[in-house]
């Protein structure tokens, strides 16, 4: 069903459900396994089950719940009276003995359930009578098929458990080994066409099987003119598969609002390509090419490539932002140096990973954009933010060397840095006016960074310093704190975090006086106070840091 997402959410409590749920993953190519914070180790954690059940079903993702039918319905429950979304939430039993369809018969509930009673080898508690009758549910035809209308379905299929009889007028292979009462000379009829009238009574399917080829972009109101043109010709609108328009056109916004508005995949290629259409239609400079089957959107010409520069937070998945797990969930290809790109895995087998060194920025951001030229979903990978100090930049400026790769559509993400993942550990150190600075000299020089250094320490602004030392220039930091001693009190409050978010996660609260290099390396995030920064005890062992946000 239009609207569904594709990626199943296998659900589980506890660690005796996952080999169930593995089990259950390997039928459904692209699922996941979410499993409840410390308690299962899964592909996705959560930390309360009613909440991400609802989390889920809002954004229409089919559910598979180990666990019992009722904790299920009553999770959702809140859910199903809103008419928005509808996707297929089955129940499963732990030990793989029962799978219970409960809600979303038009997303494909029913076949989900056999699909898994299958791999399980146990019978599908199905409880649909249309369904149990004709061993298929009518009103859910298999993917590239839509049904024209709902309410005239449920009444065909209420014709049929009556007692009428239907013939079949069209292609309709999946209803073949059903048990659908057929008889050619039956009053009611199935028919599948991508056009938009049938007769009283009939069950009307349309296949996808038709594209749109757009050669003029720069004209206006394009999803207008494909409706009318639909519409002069007598095609449903369903039967849209895919509207297509010339490669050079990849960049056009209009084109890109009017295949949302459609709700149709956008492909850039040539019309000719399009081989197997048995009619050509014409009308308001829109070519209608249709085809006898069902088109598969993928495989005509190629989609618009796309390159997300996203931040992965400071370490750990809570902190990571919604777009960018679902930027990575839809990647292709996934790029970052190899310590991130392990950080934002586990990826499936489909997804091509292109760990690198550190230091290759530009040529990473380089080969982003080749990759998504070719119509490839690219996701570059940076710790924290990607425009703190990261790759958002490079690919900035590697686009801005190389304006072909406007062809390609570029989104950025934005992540938790370090510095603020840190000072939401200490309390809020960042309350009042900060900075951040880069103390590497490895893209600009020594003598800049004292500059900001003293400008910063003598405007009183708190600082960030990332990359406060590296292996190859140990000293730097130490001549950092003796600029920045020169102007501020010895009491002056300072923050260490090292590997915030990730295992191993030290939080330090010191004094300028008293902080050592020793205690810092390139892992850690310093906080340097400005006069106004404060602590106070938390515990026995910490202490809160604030700046207030009023200045005396
Ligand atoms: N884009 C990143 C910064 C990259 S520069 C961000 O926005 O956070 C790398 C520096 O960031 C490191 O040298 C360290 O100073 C800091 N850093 C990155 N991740 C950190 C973490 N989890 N804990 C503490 N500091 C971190």
């Amino acid at each position: 069903m239009a609207g569904v997402n594709a990626d199943i959410a296998i659900v589980v409590l506890g660690p005796g459900a996952l080999d169930t749920a593995r089990r259950i993953q390997a039928v459904f190519s692209g699922s996941t396994v979410h499993g409840l914070a410390g308690r299962v180790q899964a592909d996705v954690t959560f930390n309360e089950l009613g909440e991400h059940l609802r989390d889920l079903y809002a954004r229409n993702t089919p559910i598979v719940a180990l666990c019992s039918a009722g904790i299920v319905i009553r999770a959702i429950a809140p859910c199903l009276t809103d008419k928005g979304a509808e996707p297929p939430v089955l129940a499963v039993a732990a030990d793989g003995s029962a799978v219970v369809p409960l809600v979303g018969g038009l997303g494909g509930v029913n076949a989900m359930a056999r699909k898994i009673a299958t791999a399980l080898g146990i019978a599908p508690a199905i409880t649909t009578s249309g369904e149990l009758r004709f061993g298929t549910c009518l009103l859910n035809p298999p993917e590239g098929y839509a049904l024209a209308n709902i309410e005239d379905g449920k009444r065909f299929v209420s014709d049929l458990l009556a007692g009428e009889t239907t013939r079949i007028e069209g292609e309709a292979p999946w209803l073949d080994a059903t048990d659908l009462p057929r008889n050619d000379d039956a009053r009611l009829a199935i028919r599948v066409s991508p056009r938009a009238s049938g007769s009283e009574g009939d069950l009307l399917i349309h296949p996808r099987s038709v594209i749109a080829w757009v050669g003029d972009a720069a004209r206006d109101g394009i999803a207008e003119r494909v409706r009318v043109a639909l519409r002069e010709h007598g095609i449903a609108a369903q039967s849209l598969a895919v509207l297509l328009a010339p490669l050079r056109d990849m960049a056009s916004q209009p084109l890109a609002r009017a295949a949302r508005s459609l709700d149709v995949p956008l492909r850039f290629g040539d019309a000719s390509s399009v081989i197997d259409a048995t009619e050509t239609l014409e009308s308001h400079d829109i070519v209608l090419l249709v085809a006898t089957k069902p088109v598969d959107a993928s495989s005509i010409g190629r989609a618009r490539g796309k390159l997300t520069v996203i931040g992965l937070g400071p370490g750990c998945t809570e902190l990571m932002v919604p777009a960018a797990k679902q930027a990575l969930a839809e990647a292709d290809d996934i790029l970052g140096y190899d310590t991130y790109v392990r950080m934002a895995g586990p990826f499936r087998a489909d997804q091509r990973v292109h760990g690198t060194d550190n230091r290759e920025e530009m040529q990473r951001a380089r080969h982003a954009f080749e990759l998504a030229s070719k119509g490839r979903k690219v996701v570059v990978v940076s710790s924290g933010d990607p425009g703190v100090f990261a790759m958002a930049a490079a690919v900035l400026e590697a686009l801005d060397h190389e304006r072909a790769w406007t062809s390609v559509e570029l989104a950025i993400v934005p992540g938790v840095s370090a510095a603020l993942a840190t000072a939401a550990r200490a309390g809020a150190p960042l309350g009042h006016d900060f900075c951040m600075l880069s103390l590497s000299d490895n893209l600009k020089p020594w003598s800049i960074i004292e500059t900001r250094l003293r400008h910063a320490a003598q405007a009183d602004l708190v600082m960030a310093f990332y990359n406060p030392v590296s292996r190859a220039r140990p000293r730097q930091l130490d001549r950092a704190l003796e600029i920045v001693r020169e102007y501020r009190a010895s009491g002056t409050r300072v923050v260490l975090g090292r590997d915030i978010g990730r295992p191993g996660e030290a939080l330090t609260t010191t004094t300028l006086e008293a902080l050592r290099s020793d205690q810092v390396d390139m892992r850690t995030m310093v906080i340097v106070g400005s006069s106004t920064t404060r602590g106070f005890p938390r515990d026995e062992h910490g202490e809160w840091i604030y700046t207030p946000r009023w200045y005396e």
